[in-house]
């Protein structure tokens, strides 16, 4: 490794953190997304004017002090990339121990949709079973380096639960507002976790408002998707280790269902880093597909209409939980970055994403979550249209366990009646 004096040196970002001693990062400031206003970095920040922030950094003082093969030899978790983080070189990470998620080739699938060169990169196999944790454990980790010590959070299923984790792994008081039809195991996991949990009748942006209303009375710091700025980078976690596992040669296509889109940004986010960087060995960027289903697609259908802003989604209804949100705050960076890759979001019918979730698990014995399996449709889709090659390198991400929808999998087995003899030409 370096010594820690080069960066100190070279880099003026340091030992400003009011909070704590010595944290050496390569951040610059906390940036607007809509209008570009510049912010300062290590104080409390939220949105401005209602929408997100992007965190800077000084990528040639990165590029700097920030090499492939020491990276390679690092711990095989989402913090290798730590020059790249709003954490920096710090060590003091809120953490559940953050793997990096293999990438598993899925030949049989890919048969049947006509691809030699699809692959599923399985976040599923994170803590909390989902990706979700990516952006808690960033969320968590840079509001306690801000002594923050109460955080609440609105959420539609995965959320919940890992912000539950994260929080009491920190020593946070928590709180998690549902929809009160959330899928059960992340009712409960929330509880279990830590948190004070809610059901609400309602759907996410009600639970969004409570939190936002309840603030100043409950003293609670808002850790909803993208009113904080570091979810995103946690969650850019998925593409740089995308990135590493492909050689530096991202693949042709990436599939990613979309809710709120913080996975889907920070993914873009990271390869333009990346790519400014001078590491990708191709000018190759992949085309971003977001995935909706068609109970809740306010991002398809802004996209179809050529808009940038999404309307909100009326009546939306998904068994994909993490596909319900009607309004998304960041709807113009994942509109943004479906087109600026060449990309497109789509909807998928939502009467089928069992019937998809059960082909590809079937299929390849990967724990594949509704979510996911809509982005199987749309491969079907892309294939008949032609939009997508038989030998595109083709990515799927699986964003959380199946495990976790029992309502989903829910199936009439067949019994075996151990009072009768046993008709072993019906098995
Ligand atoms: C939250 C969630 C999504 C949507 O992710 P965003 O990055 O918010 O768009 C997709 N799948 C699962 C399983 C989720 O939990």
């Amino acid at each position: 490794m370096r010594s820690q004096n080069v960066t100190i040196k070279q880099f003026p970002f340091m030992n400003s953190f009011k909070n704590s001693i010595c944290m050496p990062h390569f951040v610059t400031h906390l940036e607007s997304a809509i209008d570009g206003t510049q912010l300062e970095f290590e104080t409390i920040q939220t949105l401005h004017e209602g929408r997100p922030l992007w965190v800077k950094y000084d990528l040639n003082a990165v590029k700097a002090n920030m090499d492939k093969n020491t990276v390679a030899k690092r711990e095989p978790t989402m913090w290798r990339y730590r020059e790249l983080l709003p954490t920096g070189t710090d060590r003091i990470e809120v953490t559940l121990g953050e793997g990096m998620t293999p990438v598993l080739q899925c030949p049989t699938l890919g048969k049947q949709l006509g691809l030699k060169n699809l692959s599923v990169k399985d976040e599923s196999q994170l803590p909390t079973g989902s990706f979700k944790s990516r952006g808690q454990a960033m969320a968590i980790t840079m509001a306690k380096k801000l002594g923050i010590k109460r955080v609440a959070i609105p959420t539609a299923g995965n959320a919940g639960g890992a912000m539950a984790a994260y929080a009491t792994r920190a020593g946070m008081e928590s709180f998690v507002f549902m929809p009160e039809d959330t899928p059960i195991v992340n009712q409960y996991e929330a509880y279990f976790f830590g948190a004070s949990t809610y059901l609400v009748n309602g759907l996410i942006n009600d639970c969004g408002k409570l939190v936002r209303d309840g603030k100043e009375k409950m003293n609670w710091f808002d850790i909803s998707t993208l009113k904080e700025p570091y979810r995103i980078e946690g969650k850019k976690t998925m593409g740089l280790e995308l990135a590493e596992q492909f050689d530096w040669k991202l693949p042709d296509v990436i599939l990613y269902p979309t809710g709120g889109g913080t996975g889907l940004i920070g993914m873009w986010k990271a390869f333009n880093e990346l790519r400014e960087m001078g590491w990708l060995d191709s000018e190759n960027m992949p085309r971003m597909i977001s995935v909706q289903s068609d109970g809740c697609c306010p991002i398809s259908d802004a996209f179809e209409k050529g808009e940038r802003f999404a309307d909100p989604f009326q009546n939306a209804k998904t068994i994909a939980s993490g596909l319900r949100v009607p309004v998304a705050v960041g709807d113009f960076m994942i509109l943004d970055a479906v087109k600026e890759s060449g990309g497109r979001a789509m909807a998928v019918s939502e009467d089928k994403i069992t019937a998809w979730t059960k082909q590809a698990c079937s299929a390849e014995g990967i724990s594949l979550c509704p979510e996911s399996a809509a982005c199987v449709g749309a491969l079907e889709q892309l294939r008949d249209e032609k939009w997508v090659g038989e030998d595109d390198n083709i990515v799927i991400f699986n964003t959380g366990g199946l495990q976790k929808y029992v309502e989903v999998m829910e199936t009439e087995l067949p019994r075996i009646d151990l009072s009768q003899p046993i008709d072993w030409t019906s098995i």
